[in-house]
């Protein structure tokens, strides 16, 4: 019998350890592990590199500037190129879902180079009655902002499919509504993904910086204080107890953060904790430009040791990029000073080699563990069926690295809307070089072999 595929002499790292082992792969499926050399219609030499479980990045804007119709095959080639098998969109609605969802996933489909699923980000009382109907959409999870209200409610949406201009809207996440939205998810059994950070103390105080002429990435992270983090912590965190819902934290990036959550769980709230690669490479200390403006900001070395710490100690459950496929003039504006520049930057291509340089090839994390944070705890988390493990009977999403690969990062290698990335001419060492999504090989040493459509919705099971 011929198989679909056989990838041969890499280390393949397992939930149980490393095997070496060929991987052998038919209906997209990862059929059995071997020594032999087997009949197959596809073969991958992989001699000495790592095959790792394809990565879920857990956090993904795009459909925000450009219209998911164009940004699937933009972001998804990205996405590709830097060993991602499954990009989990976090979708931003203003209107009904019944009418917006079905939408965005007909104009999703077969425009993908790999997996994508959908958070569902929930803004008013009217999306609260629609959550169900999310659910039975296959929606992974309903995300609250809780840093979204009064004066700084702002938000661009996702724009509807071909359409050519921004969605703007302003959004007031009260703690009456976010109480409702935690009862919901937890009747749906679904997690809520939460921004925590406090509005009400963000705006006082970034009222006061502005007025006092501050400026600069330092003014930004101190006018959203750690604090106003540990507060949105605890506030969402009385209603997960109470409901016995199960929370996921976006992009937690500091110290104090940590140290609340430390202190939720200890009171017995189900938590999980994201954080993104820049809260683990770059702070306000080392840093000028405004490209790097992020929610919540970046913080300290002493922030970037503490996140390094709790991934080692598993605190930290998954990596996402937080990335947003934006351009340098739409996120600068008129470049005046910082707080007239958008938040948010791409990402997505960067999170495998950063993690790779700065954590497996310098100690501070090994392979099995990076396989835990960048895919079997997503896939658990959200339910993310046959995803999450090189095992038999998984699908075969798998990722090739070669961790001794040195190469300078450069936006222009992973084929994205944006014009930067804030990592470019960092220097790092180890690298995708073969992405396989369901048994297919979308991309190979920074080029993107395969047409568009490889990757398909993946809903929780
Ligand atoms: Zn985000």
């Amino acid at each position: 019998m011929t198989h679909d595929m056989i990838i041969t002499g890499a280390h393949v790292i397992t939930p149980d350890g490393t095997l070496e082992r060929n991987i052998v792969v038919d209906e997209s499926r990862v059929v059995s592990f071997t020594t032999d050399d087997v009949p197959c219609d596809t073969r991958i030499r992989a001699d000495g590199l790592v095959a790792l479980p394809g990565l879920i990045d857990t956090h993904v804007h795009y459909g925000v500037y450009t219209p998911i119709d164009r940004a699937a095959g933009t972001e998804s080639h990205a996405a590709a190129i830097g060993g991602i098998t499954t990009m989990m969109r976090m979708l931003r609605i203003g209107g009904a879902y019944q009418k917006a969802l079905p939408e965005q996933l007909d104009a999703s489909r077969g425009r993908h180079h790999v997996n994508y699923a959908v958070h569902a980000s929930i803004f008013n009382y009217s999306q609260v009655d629609e959550m169900e109907y999310c659910a039975s959409k296959g929606v992974s999870s309903f995300k609250i902002y809780m840093n979204l209200g009064g004066e700084i409610g702002h938000v661009y949406m996702d724009t509807a499919p071909g359409s050519t201009g921004l969605d703007e809207a302003t959004v007031e996440l009260t703690v009456p509504l976010i109480d409702k939205i935690v009862k919901n998810a937890a009747g749906l059994g679904l997690p809520v993904c939460v921004h925590a950070e406090d509005y009400e103390s963000c705006a006082c105080s970034m009222r006061e910086a502005q007025q006092k002429g501050g400026d600069g990435l330092g003014a930004w992270s101190e006018s959203r204080s750690p604090e106003y983090e540990a507060k949105a912590i605890q506030t969402v965190c009385r209603a997960a107890r109470k409901y016995g819902t199960t929370v996921y934290f976006v992009h937690i990036g500091s110290a104090r953060a940590l140290e609340q959550i430390r202190a939720e769980r200890a009171q017995g709230t189900k938590v999980h904790v994201e954080t993104c690669p820049h809260y683990l490479t770059i702070t306000h200390e080392d840093r000028g430009d405004y490209l790097a403006k992020v929610m919540p900001p970046v913080r300290t070395r002493a922030d970037i040791g503490a996140v390094w710490a709790a991934l080692g100690s598993g605190e930290i459950d998954t990596l996402g990029t937080d990335h947003v496929a934006n351009t340098q003039s739409s996120k600068l504006g008129d470049g005046q000073d910082v707080w007239g520049a958008l938040a948010g930057f791409p990402g997505i291509g960067a999170l495998l080699p950063i993690l790779l340089s700065s954590g497996v090839n310098c100690d501070r994390l090994t392979l099995e563990q990076l396989a835990a944070l960048t895919s079997a705890n997503a896939a658990k988390i959200f339910s993310l069926d046959g995803k999450g493990a090189l095992a038999v009977g998984r699908d075969a999403d798998i990722t090739i690295v070669d961790t001794r690969l040195e190469k300078v990062l450069d936006h222009e290698m992973f084929g994205g809307h944006s014009d930067y990335s804030i990592y470019d001419g960092m220097k790092l060492r180890g690298w995708p070089t073969k992405t396989i999504v369901g048994g297919s090989l979308v991309a190979e040493d920074f080029e993107v072999i395969a047409k568009p459509g490889t990757g398909r919705f993946v809903a929780p099971r």
